[in-house]
């Protein structure tokens, strides 16, 4: 079975607080992206589970978030069947891409299918969460207003065929270290989600571009000052909007089509960071 694993991008980010378990609770606009991974998943007779991937990474085996997605499949069903799954990575990792999460996301439904589990997707949405919080939004594979941790999913508008130029710094950041410094840090402009759903609901391009906004975004650019001028580059080279993309580092920039992505893009001279022109899906 062949699958493919979505990337996605925060339009919005916004940080509520920190909560009793530590965790901090979020509110975000979640958009996925055509930017995919290929997972193909075979049924192994011998009940063994391989995992590999094809980026250096990455741990293939154990370490990787699709064998630990499989193997919990696995003891909450009580299934005792093997799984050969290799992931051909193209989303850029450690990015605020939420590639992990989409490979396991993909691999669940896989193995739900190939292994005959029935479970519904609200099963599997549980099942996903204790996986990494942007699994279910992965599992669902729709843009979301996403609360809790990230988990707690509400649909909301797309807006299909967006450009969206991803550029990535040859450096990557981790989620657990920038909601670390995200306490200590000086507050900062938060963005409007409500306004994010609204300019959605009616396909309004400029505004969804202007209200693009990242409560981490600091807090990573703090480390990464690159983060700036990336933005800044986006903007000078016509995107209508620029913004990190989850705990960072990747920045995007919005234009109206892949095409204008294209043209935005080639003006762009950021040496060292990997630029692509995407769409939203
Ligand atoms: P998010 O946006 O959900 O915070 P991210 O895009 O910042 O995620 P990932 O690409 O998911 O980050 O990778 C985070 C870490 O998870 C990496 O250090 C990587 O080694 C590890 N990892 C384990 N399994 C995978 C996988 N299948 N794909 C990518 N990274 C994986």
């Amino acid at each position: 079975m062949n699958i493919r694993a979505r990337a996605k991008i925060n339009l919005t980010l916004d940080v509520l607080g920190v909560r009793p378990d530590g965790y901090h609770e979020i509110l975000t606009v979640m958009h996925p992206l055509e930017l995919h991974d290929r997972i193909k998943v075979e049924l192994l007779s011998t009940g063994a589970l391989e995992v590999s991937c094809s980026h250096p990474d990455v741990p293939s085996g154990p370490g990787n978030l699709v064998y630990r997605a499989a193997e919990l499949l696995r003891s909450q069903c009580g299934c005792s069947m093997g799984a050969s799954i290799l992931i051909k990575k193209n989303i850029p990792v450690a990015a605020g891409l939420a590639g992990g999460s989409a490979d396991a996301a993909a691999a669940m439904s896989a193995l739900n299918e190939l292994w005959g589990l029935d479970l519904e997707e609200g099963q599997l949405l549980e099942l996903g969460e204790k996986i990494g919080s942007d699994v279910p939004f992965c599992l669902a594979g729709r843009t979301a207003l996403a609360g809790g941790k990230g988990e707690i999913l509400t649909p909301a508008p797309s807006f299909p065929g967006l450009g969206v130029v991803l550029v990535k710094p040859p450096f990557g950041v981790s989620t657990a270290r920038v909601y670390g410094l995200y306490d200590s840090s000086p507050a900062g402009p938060r963005p409007n989600t409500q306004a994010m759903i609204n300019a959605l609901e009616k396909r309004d391009f400029e505004a969804v571009a202007a209200l693009l906004g990242n409560a981490l975004e600091r807090v990573t650019a703090a480390l990464h000052p690159e983060i700036y001028e990336i933005k800044k580059a986006l903007r000078d080279a016509g995107a209508a909007g620029a913004v990190m993309s989850g705990s960072g580092p990747t920045v995007f920039g919005l234009c109206r089509s892949p095409g204008e992505g294209l043209s935005v893009a080639a003006r762009l001279d950021l040496p060292g960071c990997r630029v692509t022109v995407n769409e939203t899906v």
